[in-house]
């Protein structure tokens, strides 16, 4: 087996949690960092709890680097003024509520107060601490796991200016999302009309949409610059979380213009997972939210477009997802790649043998490694002891 860096993601809750300790922490831990393969840890964003520095210095004692796990353009309305993501029909954007303390709620890239509140909380509640690079999670809109509207988005004052300068008249994508939430006769075929996929990029029957999904991943890169620049100045790396390719496009993350911006990218290629960023779930979602009569007929065609072959509403196709993950190591950018180890029963329900499976399989690729996500303390003993097996064998 070729070798591949390992680094674990740490959830200590969300903002206004508390329940995590040291010793738990410690004790998850630790039999990892002894097998001398790990790189670093993800861990955040609870400001509740005094845990870091005592973890930033256990991790250092193993010569493993520590990043902060922050939500960029979700969560923060917690904390934070936030505007939200307006609709093609004027309406904010719903939430998803996985959990308490993570609401996947969207805030508008195109607002101010969105970019500035990532740099506001890191300096109110993480400053003081050695973390040595930001991991950056949410650089998105809404998916359709937001409903329709999560994608169809945003039409705040801010965002028509923004399609004003980009020669986009607002006016005709609305009519166009008007047709598609009709269901008129050219989006019952296949979602928004979707007539190809090549190299992780959607052809559709209306350029209009490639037009609006370029004009989001620009809005999402250029506030991410903006964020990115503070981070350097103070010497931190980044890393950002990015959904699977066949889903990046519909929120506005475009893997070419993430380029040269950042150390490593962490796509969740999370098989498994019946939850935001889970490819199933996203998938479904995709299907139900754009063609809500399409059943079988339109998910075949899909299937057809993506070249799935090995169709489960459970588990995503292992062909597929390697053949997404190429498409991400294809951009010079290294990858770590994300998988979950962890398990919450009905949403994430990962046995030893799903993460041997998927570690052997996707090490054939380029990544330059994997994290174990999301979140190392909810992996029961038996996913641990595959973990450090696996972990051991690579050399
Ligand atoms: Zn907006």
């Amino acid at each position: 087996m070729m070798q591949k860096n390992i680094m674990l993601q740490i959830f200590t809750g969300g903002y206004l949690e508390n329940n995590v300790t040291y010793n738990a922490i410690e004790e998850k831990i630790c039999p990892l960092l002894q097998t001398g393969k790990i790189k670093g840890i993800l861990i955040g964003w609870s400001i509740k709890t005094q845990v870091y520095e005592k973890v930033i210095q256990l991790v250092h004692s193993y010569d493993a680097e520590c990043y902060l796990w922050l939500p960029v353009f979700s969560e923060n309305g917690l904390l934070e003024k936030a505007e939200m993501l307006r609709d093609d029909t004027g309406n904010q954007v719903r939430s998803y509520a996985l959990k308490e303390g993570e609401n996947f709620e969207f805030y508008c890239p195109n607002q101010r107060n969105s970019k500035e509140n990532v740099r506001h909380i890191y300096e109110k509640h993480f400053e003081k601490y050695t973390f040595d690079g930001l991991f950056l999670d949410k650089i998105r809109y809404g998916s359709f796991a937001n409903g329709i509207s999560g994608v169809f988005n945003c039409f705040c004052p801010a965002c028509e200016k923004a399609y004003a300068k980009a020669g986009i008249d607002p006016a005709q994508l609305q009519a166009e999302m008007k047709k598609v939430r009709e269901q008129r006769e050219e989006y019952q075929k296949s979602p928004l009309g979707i007539t190809g996929y090549v190299d992780g990029s959607y052809e559709f029957a209306n350029p209009l949409w490639k037009q609006f999904f370029t004009w989001k991943s620009e809005q999402i890169t250029k506030a991410l610059e903006e964020i990115i620049s503070y981070f350097r100045g103070k010497n931190m790396k980044i890393g950002v979380d990015t959904l699977s390719p066949f889903m990046a496009e519909f929120v506005g993350q475009d893997y070419k213009k993430l380029k040269g911006m950042v150390d490593f990218v962490k796509p969740m290629m999370y098989g498994i997972t019946n939850a935001p960023a889970g490819l199933p779930f996203e998938y479904a979602n995709l299907l139900q939210k754009t063609v809500p009569d399409g059943g079988e007929n339109v998910r075949n065609i899909m299937n057809h477009i993506l070249s799935i072959q090995n169709d489960s509403t459970t588990r995503m196709d292992k062909d597929f997802v390697r053949e997404e993950v190429r498409i991400v190591c294809d951009h010079e950018i290294p990858v770590m790649c994300g998988i979950e180890i962890n398990r919450i029963p009905g949403i994430v329900d990962v046995t030893p043998t799903y993460i041997q499976e998927t570690m052997q399989e996707l090490s054939k690729t380029q990544i330059s490694g994997f994290v174990l996500a999301w979140d190392i303390l909810s992996a029961p003993e038996e996913n641990i002891e595959m973990l450090k097996n696996m972990i051991g064998k690579e050399n």
